[in-house]
């Protein structure tokens, strides 16, 4: 059975593994994995072993991130794109119709961690994507505050840390906001 790559036009998917009981299917030329999720799972309940931390070797510049719509390679369906982390811009895809994900080269790298701990398949929940937006949402505001506070930004990130433990920190903040609008 030939699969077809989702992103090559003309390339056709071989036999491969992602880790020494996970089989899965990847491109030659493009070199991304076809994952499927029932794979995934069996590999999950009898063999992954949770690693602490993914080595970083540099290579993270080195990875694809498709930005165009795919269709499944098996239903030719199309696929559902998931941002899965806050700290990188990368999308994987996923076939809901036959539990298949794709990832471009290199990102298997960046969900090994969640895929060894169990969690690759809760990232397609819509609690997993919310708390994702959330915290895309509070960096935007924060670099939007960087950007606007220059050079004190840190210095006012500390002080804001330390007024939000403090137990007057309400008092000490009107203290201070009564020196920027009475001029006392
Ligand atoms: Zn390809
Ligand atoms: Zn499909």
């Amino acid at each position: 059975m030939n699969t077809p790559c989702p992103t090559c036009a003309n390339s056709e998917l071989r036999d491969t593994t992602l880790d020494e009981h996970l089989p899965a299917q990847s491109c030659p030329d493009c070199r991304g994995t076809l994952l499927s999720l029932i794979a995934y799972r069996d590999w999950r309940a009898s063999h992954a072993a949770p690693i602490d931390a993914i080595e970083d070797s540099g290579e993270a510049s080195h990875v694809d991130d498709n930005k165009a719509m795919l269709r499944c390679p098996q239903c030719k369906g199309f696929m559902t794109k998931f941002r899965f982390s806050a700290d990188t811009r990368n999308h994987i895809d996923l076939c809901d119709r036959c539990d298949q994900v794709w990832l471009d080269h290199g990102e298997w790298r960046l969900v090994e961690q969640l895929a060894r701990s169990g969690q690759l398949a809760k990232i397609f929940d819509a609690n997993w994507q919310k708390k994702l937006r959330e915290e895309q949402a509070r960096r935007r505001g924060e670099e939007r505050w960087a950007a606007q506070l220059g050079e004190d930004y840190a210095r006012a990130r500390e002080l804001r840390a330390w007024l939000a433990l403090h137990p007057k920190g309400k008092e000490l903040l009107a203290y201070m906001f009564l020196s920027q609008t009475d001029g006392v």
